[in-house]
């Protein structure tokens, strides 16, 4: 029988939470979901200064916002923790032990200043840098004489010469010449656990079954089977997806935009619109369908479906999804989801009627595709935002159109008032009225009244606004001529 599927996210907490690395949670989150197996959120802090509590709270935050939750993790629950690399470092001294008595590792004391000179060289000939294994066979007297004059070594893993092939589930067979690899450190002279290392002690000891990581750690992979063969452990499946790449074909990165999940959760995307474009970003359904919730994503999600192909970040497509939602999301999460943002706005939204701004609300998710759109519409609903645009202001100063907006504003001041079931005969007496119809009675009400050319649908916006203040703005429109 198989082994109960177990993987794991394991992000090092220095820094937000890159969509990249969401998405890896995700297909990790999406597997064991599948498999009916179990998620593990582990926090490879051994970088203690680029480390930090915010960084874990921050990213802890933002996987629970996506919808992605774990089974074990530094928060609590599982067999195999601690769960912060941290508070592991006994179990990593314990097998470094180990492998400095079979031999398999050495104590390096050689200088950063000859590994930096010894670098240099090696480029400078045209040579793929690598550690050229000068103590490998120091003598006992000479390690206790360096230790003796307090000099502290790194561990190093003893690389012999050979294939290291594994069949990575998305890449295929892969072959690593070990001769390119070099010794590698896997105990820094601090005592740290170095991430190669670390990592392998980690999976093994977590009963990882599947490692699904990004692909910028395939040439970690050969150093990590290495050290699983010494320690004669059992090696988990691998992986690697490709990853995500900025519209000029370089990895996504801060100068293509924002990168943070933070970043665009504050934005104004909603969570259920970056997921499903997360996982649109390398996989497609079987279906081809691509708005997908969570539970249809689980379905039908498979390893064997992530392509080889590197995708591309498109900010168009994620915001064709968002606005899908958005258009989709009910009218009280809509108005708890707008809030902050109208805020942000300028609006003081307690002194408000609740209905009027979830009408408000509702109105407007038809034209957002990010929530922070809405800042744009607010002059439309909100007289303290109100002000003409140029585009409005040009039709609003023609002198063709004077007279008709007198005529709207006899209209209107003999009107008893405006509600949603009176807009038809309201709109069909303006035509009479102006003998205007269409676009050229439309236009100008729309330019007079929100004082923007773009927004909701007129007859939706007319009985939320009301008789006077449409008056007001009117009297207003007419004032500038
Ligand atoms: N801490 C590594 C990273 O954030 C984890 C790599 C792995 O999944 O093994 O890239």
């Amino acid at each position: 029988m198989n082994a109960p599927v177990r993987v794991r996210f394991a992000p090092a907490p220095t820094g937000l939470l890159h969509i990249g690395n969401g998405r890896t949670a995700l297909f990790n989150y999406l597997f064991a979901r599948k498999e009916k197996g179990t998620f593990i959120l582990r926090i490879e802090d051994t970088d203690a200064e680029r480390s930090t509590d915010a960084s874990i709270e921050a990213i802890l935050q933002d996987l629970r916002w996506l919808g992605i939750f774990w089974e074990e993790g530094p928060d609590g629950g599982g067999q195999d923790g601690p769960y912060r690399q941290s508070q592991r470092l006994s179990l990593y001294r314990d097998d470094a032990e180990k492998l400095l008595g079979k031999g398999k590792v050495y104590k390096c004391f050689c200088s950063p200043e000859r590994l930096e000179s010894l670098r240099k060289e090696q480029l400078s000939r045209g040579m793929m840098p690598k550690y050229d294994g000068r103590c490998r066979s120091l003598s006992e007297g000479e390690i206790s004489k360096m230790e003796s004059e307090g000099l502290r070594p790194v561990l190093r893993f003893r690389v012999d010469k050979g294939m290291v092939v594994f069949e990575d589930l998305i890449h295929g067979r892969m072959n690593f010449d070990s001769d390119g690899i070099g010794d590698f450190i896997i105990v820094r002279s601090d005592g740290m656990a170095a991430y190669n290392f670390a990592c392998v002690i980690d999976d093994h000891s977590m009963h990882i079954s599947h490692v699904i990581r990004g692909d910028d750690h395939l040439s970690n992979t050969p150093r990590q089977i290495l050290v699983y063969r010494s320690l004669g452990w059992q090696l988990p499946v691998f992986a690697h997806h490709p990853l995500i790449l900025g519209p000029d074909r370089s990895p996504l990165s801060k100068r293509h935009g924002a990168t943070a999940v933070s970043q665009y959760r504050e934005e104004g995307f909603l969570p259920e619109a970056l997921l499903n474009y997360l996982v649109l970003l390398g996989w497609t359904s079987p279906s081809g369908e691509e708005i997908l919730s969570m539970e249809e994503i689980v379905e039908a999600f498979s390893l064997s479906g992530l392509s080889r192909n590197a995708p591309i970040h498109s900010l168009k497509k994620l915001e064709w999804i968002n606005s899908h939602y958005i258009r989709k999301t009910d009218k009280d999460r809509i108005t708890q989801y707008l809030l902050p943002y109208l805020e942000k706005g300028g609006i003081a939204v307690n002194q408000l009627d609740e209905k009027y701004l979830t009408q408000i609300c509702v109105l407007l998710k038809e034209n957002l595709s990010i929530l922070s759109q809405v800042e744009e519409y607010l002059g439309i609903f909100f007289d303290e935002k109100f002000f003409l645009e140029e585009e409005a202001k040009a039709i609003l100063v023609a002198s063709q159109n004077r007279e008709a907006l007198q005529t709207v504003l006899r209209v209107l001041e003999d009107l008893a008032e405006i509600k949603g079931d009176s807009v038809s005969s309201l709109l069909a007496q303006l035509e009479e009225k102006t003998g205007r119809k269409g676009k050229s009675l439309y236009g100008l009400l729309r330019a007079g009244i929100t004082g923007k050319m773009k927004g909701p649908e007129l007859v939706k916006i007319l009985p939320l606004l009301g008789k006077e203040r449409m008056i007001k703005r009117l009297k207003m429109a007419l004032e500038i001529a």
